[in-house]
């Protein structure tokens, strides 16, 4: 993978909130309903436990204090009816949030693939883009780590920090609060300034301690869980590549709880567990120090009269929300510091953007599609590569001209149409449309004059009409004009769901699976129906029999119409229609011509090669 400027360097709390606040926005680009959506509901989980325990405590100190009946009755009113209209908003919330949590996954996913469809062709095609996105989305999927560890700790650290306001105002407001009798000893010193001040130093060693503990345990515990998450994906990838032919003897010699000791051994277990266990008893022996603490404090307030006996049910709670609210906002950031080596990765692979030039010019819109493209001596070698893949080609075509290009495997026949699409830019030369250096245009307008067939198409588990019109809402029949054109319109018409057939069957048995040769006459249908004015196939015919490939060439005339047709191919035979072929070796082009006077010189490159494969034509015809 290239060297990148590493944008978060140095270290510390710094560099952690800059990686923290990135993956933020990331989420934000991802779904922004998404994290408002979440942020609601959770201040509104919050608020329910605090407003029912609070007006409770309100009625009971009322009944005690022996208020008006009618009072009572509008308390108890606001209470049951305010505490069933959160509840109700709470409902409502969550089924939004749940539907967003199920569409989470593929939101990420798709995002990713956004990335990877927008980044530089050049790292698109480098095998290690692939790895690294794997590695992404397995840390996200059986890790729980990167954007899905952020998502959900966002949700904890909302809850913690609304949990923190709404307790830390009443604790406030406990602290304050004094009676103004006459009081001595114990119930003085209760009453007095001094007595808030001890509870608020427990309070705050209670918290320092959490601190404490979080920075100790939480980095190995995370440590622990990437070595636990580890096996958990290898063990994935094992259940999820057994065929009946390879591990099934491995699958009944092993137990459940056998493969389970496998996936998460006991090692790791045992640490986790020992972990667990210590910070769990400093915990409890500081909570138990605070409860008792609490209990005089305010137990003693309420005998001396500073408030009701429903305020002592709040406020013992209280102070106890709040010290775990501000526990769980720190155990939250320290979480998200052990994630960001998770973010980074996914950031390293956001980050390889497209770096090409990319002009302003917009393409010039011809009626007459008079289009003319030049190569300048052009030589190009891929990133990394040494040799040339093409080398001083100049070449000139214009619409409406019908070319192949021929020569051996590997002779720069496919890296034409890349540089010619901009996939990558020449090493040295120009490109020219209409006179002008392509790269002066705006890329996608660029692109728009382009349909283009590569040898790996790919077809959608969509249906058959949107696999052709890559929309959903598309012209159904000029869907049918493009099958009808590629060869496929018999077999469209013959579906019981017409254009409505999946195309795979993978997801439902009402789906057709296409042959290999009927997907590859998809994805040529899909190219017409772009209608750009040059249409580029590689190898159209690599996956079709000798009679369908005879079909394809009989109608290619009118399957092509107008626009430009450039056609690869290693197999000359399929080139004799073209008017004008282009013979390349070794990343040059060393002829051009018609068939007739091509194979008119002897002593060139496309005699050789027709004389190398004529055995094959005559079995083929
Ligand atoms: P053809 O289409 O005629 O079979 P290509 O244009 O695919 O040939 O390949 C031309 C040369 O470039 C070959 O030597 C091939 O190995 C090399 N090449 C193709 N793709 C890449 C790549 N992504 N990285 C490095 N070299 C490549």
């Amino acid at each position: 993978m290239k060297e990148k400027k590493n944008k978060y360097s140095g270290n510390g709390i710094k560099k952690d909130l800059a990686l923290i606040g990135r993956g933020f926005k990331v989420l934000w680009e991802i779904h922004p309903a998404h994290m408002i959506w979440f942020t609601v509901y959770t201040v509104f989980k919050q608020i329910l436990p605090y407003f029912a325990l609070y007006m409770s405590a309100l009625l009971v100190d009322e009944i005690v204090a022996g208020a008006p009946v009618p009072h009572l009755i509008t308390l108890a009113v606001i209470t049951v009816g305010g505490s069933l209209l959160i509840e109700l908003i709470q409902h409502l919330l969550a089924r939004k949030r749940d539907e967003l949590v199920k569409m989470s996954f593929n939101l990420n996913e798709l995002y990713l693939l956004r990335v990877q469809c927008r980044m530089q062709y050049k790292y698109f095609d480098q095998p290690d883009t692939a790895l690294l996105r794997q590695t992404i989305r397995d840390h996200s999927n059986y890790g729980g780590h990167g954007l899905h560890c952020l998502k959900w700790t966002y949700d904890t650290a909302v809850g913690a920090i609304a949990n923190i306001i709404l307790s830390a105002s009443l604790t406030v407001s406990m602290l304050r609060m004094s009676a103004d009798a006459e009081l001595t000893g114990f119930l003085a010193f209760v009453n007095s300034p001094l007595s808030s001040v001890i509870v608020l130093a427990i309070i705050v060693a209670n918290i320092a301690v959490m601190l404490i503990q979080i920075n100790h345990f939480e980095p190995t515990n995370t440590e622990i869980w990437a070595g636990v998450n580890k096996r958990w994906a290898r063990g994935n990838a094992y259940v999820s590549n057994i065929t009946p032919e390879a591990t099934v003897m491995d699958v009944y010699a092993l137990s459940l709880p056998r493969f389970y000791q496998l996936m998460v051994d006991d090692a790791h277990l045992r640490a986790l567990r020992k972990n667990d266990i210590h910070s769990s008893l400093i915990n409890y022996i500081f909570r138990a120090i605070l409860s008792i603490a609490l209990l005089i404090y305010v137990g003693a307030k309420a005998f001396i009269g500073v408030f009701g006996i429903g305020r002592f049910l709040v406020y013992r709670g209280t102070v106890e929300k709040f010290v775990s609210g501000v526990s769980s906002l720190f155990s939250c950031f320290a979480r998200l510091r052990q994630n960001n080596v998770y973010l980074e990765e996914l950031y390293s692979f956001l980050d390889l953007r497209d770096e090409m030039y990319h002009g302003t010019l917009s393409v010039e819109k011809r009626d007459d599609n008079r289009f003319e493209i030049e190569f300048r001596n052009v030589s190009f070698k891929y990133p990394g590569s040494e040799t040339y893949a093409l080398k001083d080609l100049s070449f000139k075509f214009r619409i409406g001209e019908r070319l192949a290009f021929v020569g051996m495997n590997g002779s720069g026949k496919t890296t034409f149409v890349k540089l010619l699409c901009r996939l990558y830019d020449p090493t040295e030369g120009q490109i020219l449309l209409n006179g002008i250096d392509i790269t002066r245009y705006k890329y996608d307008e660029y692109l728009a004059l382009f349909s283009v067939v590569f040898q790996d198409f790919y077809t959608f588990a969509f249906s058959l009409g949107e696999n052709v019109a890559c929309e959903v809402d598309y012209d159904r029949e000029r869907v049918l004009d493009c099958l009808r054109r590629a060869g496929l319109g018999g077999k469209a018409e013959g579906l019981k769901y017409g254009l409505d057939t999946c195309i795979t069957r993978q997801y439902s048995v009402d789906c057709v699976e296409l042959s290999g040769g009927e997907q590859q006459k998809v994805a040529i249908a899909r190219a017409l129906y772009k209608n750009a004015p040059f249409l580029i196939l590689d190898e159209p015919t690599a996956a079709l029999d000798p009679i369908a490939e005879a079909e394809v060439y009989g109608k290619f005339n009118e399957m092509v119409g107008e626009r430009t047709a450039i056609y690869i191919s290693h197999r000359l035979s399929s080139c004799r229609f073209c008017d004008e072929i282009a013979v390349f070796h070794e990343g040059r082009l060393i002829q051009r011509g018609n068939h007739e006077a091509l194979i008119a010189e002897t002593d060139g490159k496309y005699f050789e090669l027709w004389n190398a494969q004529a055995q094959y034509y005559v079995k083929e015809q």
